[in-house]
């Protein structure tokens, strides 16, 4: 019979749903993250064009679990697992040892190889991210004030983004609108509404994952927004302020790499079966082949459905999984030998926001745009967002940017951004 010490890395929505569906089960629960917070990453792109702040869509991790004496939180980063010893090795705390191990570390943004697009086309996968997209978008309408030259000006005032998924139309919808209404009336010399905002996506189609009719209504709303929208088109390169697509270089002040995920950095150090990606192969119980105590969760895992169809990357699907391998870890603390029955993901219908009053959703045979479906996308955004406090500020700021057209998170700091560029 093993203990029951149960070790989970990372506090996002797969490992705190786990830790959570472990209340009452005997387990002494170890959760460690890098971060001091539990972050709600479908609204990052909020944080990145200003329409909120950081602390509203983060919530610290240790505040989560302050009425659970039997989890302890650790603000760690995790180097290494050694499985065949049992043993997670950190950064700064002494190696602890388990009986059960849950693997919940996410995605990181890929750049399919290109590594050194790194350094000029930012990801957005943390707060970090999303403040760095902000104030170079900012800065750049703030340069573009300062400057003389027309070139320069239209260069400090455009946008890149790559990827036409979810993030890239959000973030397309919502920068066009920034420049379009929010800012339209804070400078003198620049017109804002001249802000160029260009969506690059390889497929031929916005939105892959949803219906055909979701994506096109989703390509007129953008079109209709101002938006350069260029479907089946490749990023060749990306150098400082440059794009280079086929036959054509885009100058352009901020890029942003919306284009690609990777399984978390973790993944690296386990010798175990995993995708091209990185993300672990799964056994239908979410154990990793060989190690039926090690779980791996949420975006680090790769699992096919019964249908062939995988398991998408999305925060349902890595909750559901936290949630089952916390009912396997607690049926095995009671002494069952293995899980009774796989995982199964239920899809529980998608949704992406293009703009004010705009935005797809679809439920199985259900699909539906515009206003109902931007009233739902809110519903459910403020629906699962953690704690009172982050509900409350959020709703806030919400109203005040629907009635004013205001965005209030535009502060930009922390740095002397003029030495920052020249360099
Ligand atoms: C910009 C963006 C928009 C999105 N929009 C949506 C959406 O609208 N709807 C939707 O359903 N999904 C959306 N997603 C996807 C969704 O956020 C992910 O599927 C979900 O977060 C996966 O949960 P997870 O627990 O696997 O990983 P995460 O939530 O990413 O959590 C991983 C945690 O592990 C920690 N960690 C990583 N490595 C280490 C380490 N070595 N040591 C310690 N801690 C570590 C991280 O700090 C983090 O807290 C979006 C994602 C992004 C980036």
């Amino acid at each position: 019979m093993t203990g029951n010490r149960v070790v989970i890395i990372g506090g996002g929505f797969g490992g705190l749903s786990c830790a959570k569906g472990l209340r009452g089960s005997g387990a002494r629960i170890t959760l460690v993250d890098r971060t001091n917070h539990h972050l709600f990453q479908p609204l990052l792109y909020q944080v990145a064009t200003a329409g909120l702040s950081a602390p509203e869509i983060a919530h610290p991790i240790r505040s989560i679990f302050r009425r659970r004496p039997d989890i302890t939180v650790l603000l760690d980063e995790v180097m290494d697992v050694d499985l065949d010893a049992r043993l997670v090795r950190m950064r700064h705390n002494q190696p602890v040892g388990y009986d059960y191990l849950v693997l919940a570390t996410g995605a990181r943004t890929s750049y399919f190889g290109n590594d050194a697009w790194a350094a000029h086309a930012l990801g957005l996968k943390s707060l970090e991210d999303a403040v760095e997209i902000r104030q170079r978008v900012l800065l750049g309408f703030e340069e573009a004030e300062n400057s003389d030259d027309a070139g320069e000006r239209e260069r400090l005032m455009t946008l890149v983004i790559a990827g036409g998924g979810p993030t890239g139309v959000e973030l397309a919808g919502a920068f066009a609108e920034l420049g379009s209404r929010v800012l339209r009336r804070d400078f003198r010399r620049i017109d804002p509404r001249a802000a160029k905002v260009i969506l690059i996506e390889a497929g031929p189609r916005l939105l892959p994952t949803f219906p055909e009719k979701l994506s096109q209504n989703a390509l007129d709303e953008l079109r209709r927004r101002g938006v350069e929208v260029l479907l089946s088109t490749r990023v060749d390169d990306v150098q400082a302020g440059q794009v280079h697509i086929a036959g054509r270089v885009i100058p352009a002040h901020a890029i942003v790499w919306a284009a690609g995920v990777a399984a978390a950095g973790l993944s690296g150090c386990l010798d175990v079966p995993k995708d091209r990606a990185g993300h672990l192969l799964v056994e239908p119980d979410l154990a990793l082949p060989g190690f039926p105590d090690v779980f791996a969760i949420g975006d680090i895992a790769s699992i096919k459905q019964p249908d062939g169809t995988q398991v998408p990357g999305v925060s349902p699907a890595a909750m559901q999984m936290g949630v089952y391998v916390a009912d396997v870890i607690r049926a095995r603390l009671r002494g069952a030998a293995r899980a009774e029955r796989p995982f199964r993901y239920r899809d529980k219908g998608s949704l992406a926001t293009i703009g004010r009053h705009a935005a797809v959703a679809w439920f199985g045979p259900l699909q539906f745009t515009g206003y109902l479906a931007w009233l739902l996308w809110l519903f459910v955004h403020i629906l699962f967002l953690i704690g009172f406090r982050n509900k409350a500020a959020v709703l806030l700021q919400w109203a005040y940017a629907y009635i004013f057209y205001r965005r209030g998170a535009r502060v930009v700091f922390g740095r002397d951004w003029m030495e920052d560029d020249a360099r």
